[in-house]
């Protein structure tokens, strides 16, 4: 599975948040990663290899799905 992330992306970490919600969308890329709770709709800014290390895996999108 590749690990590229766009905005947008639903990832899933491997500890809930807070609020119990484990998903987490992508609102800005740079060096750190700007994150939304969707859950509690908190935002947080993460280093990006600390995103690949929490998360569990991406959400699938479902356009990509349709292209298959
Ligand atoms: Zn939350």
């Amino acid at each position: 599975m590749e690990n590229k992330l766009e905005i947008g992306d639903v990832i899933i970490m491997k500890k809930p948040h807070a609020c119990g919600e484990t998903r987490w969308i992508i609102t800005r890329l740079g060096v750190d990663l700007k994150l939304k709770c969707l859950g509690c709709s908190h935002e947080i800014m993460m280093d990006r290899l600390e995103v690949y290390k929490k998360m569990k895996k991406k959400e699938a999108k479902k356009d990509e799905e349709d292209k298959k």
